[in-house]
């Protein structure tokens, strides 16, 4: 299985790092990801400029790896296009610092390079926990592999989007896997003025709301200490896929536990 890893914290981040060495142990991957943060870049594209990617010393041993001056979805766009020369079976995105839920899934450049991914035929996972320490990153890291192992079975559907969210908890205290859709009106913007001698700036405040406390949402799942999986499509809120269930990942949390 050829697997390509990409992310939207950068190059250097901690959470690409521990994907791809976990990821590497069973699989042939390729990095492709931006050189610097491109976090709330949602799906913008370069088009209106050259995209430079340069061969850089490998994150880990013998993993083919590019850094690229441009957004998560040009470093996808350029590697199915040119750089992943033997093919991609799976792209995955993350690890995310911080999480992705409900309509963060517009803003997110974690998820929008999943998207890309999709876009293009492929199964696609984006991975996002609250806090980049050890234990979750390599959780996430050990559940991708889980999820990338299923989809190579094809145990699950190969136009499969994913959107996967870890809650702040030790492995030994989530509570299950559930397939969820993402909550809607999660978060508002606020605008603060600010005075520069005569000029007027503006600073954009992000600010998370819970309005949709229904079940089933992300959020629902997250909050309960629960590992939230959310399928999303090419119209990014529709509801989850009945051929989606929870019984596709029956077993999962003890697999991830006994890992
Ligand atoms: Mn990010």
């Amino acid at each position: 299985m050829n697997i390509l890893v990409t992310n939207d914290d950068g190059i250097l981040a901690d959470g690409l790092r521990v994907l791809v060495e976990e990821l590497s142990k069973i699989a042939r991957v390729v990095v492709v990801a931006p050189d610097r943060e491109q976090s709330v870049i949602g799906t913008a594209i370069s088009l209106r400029r050259p995209v430079r990617a340069y061969s850089v010393e490998p994150l880990v041993p013998e993993v083919e790896t590019y850094s690229v001056e441009g957004t998560p979805s040009d470093s996808v766009i350029l590697a199915l296009g040119k750089l992943a020369k033997d093919g991609v079976d799976l792209v995955v995105s993350g690890i995310n610092q911080g999480p992705n839920l409900g309509d963060d899934v517009i803003i997110s450049g974690t998820v929008s390079a999943a998207l890309q991914g999709y876009r293009y035929g492929l199964p696609a996972l984006a991975f996002s926990v609250y806090s980049v320490d050890n234990h979750s990153l390599s959780t996430a890291a050990k559940l991708a592999v889980l999820l990338a192992k299923r989809i190579d079975s094809n145990a699950l559907p190969t136009n499969i989007f994913l959107n996967v969210n870890l809650p702040a908890l030790p492995l030994a205290q989530i509570r299950g896997a559930k397939v969820t859709r993402p909550a809607s009106q999660s978060h508002s913007f606020t605008v603060e003025e600010e005075h520069d001698g005569n000029e007027a700036r503006y600073r954009l405040r992000y600010r998370r709301v819970t309005k949709d406390t229904n079940s089933r949402t992300d959020i629902w799942a997250i909050d309960r200490g629960n590992i939230s999986i959310t399928p999303l499509h090419i119209h990014l809120l529709n509801k989850a896929s009945p051929a989606i269930t929870d019984s596709l990942f029956s077993g999962l949390l003890h697999e991830l536990q006994q890992y």
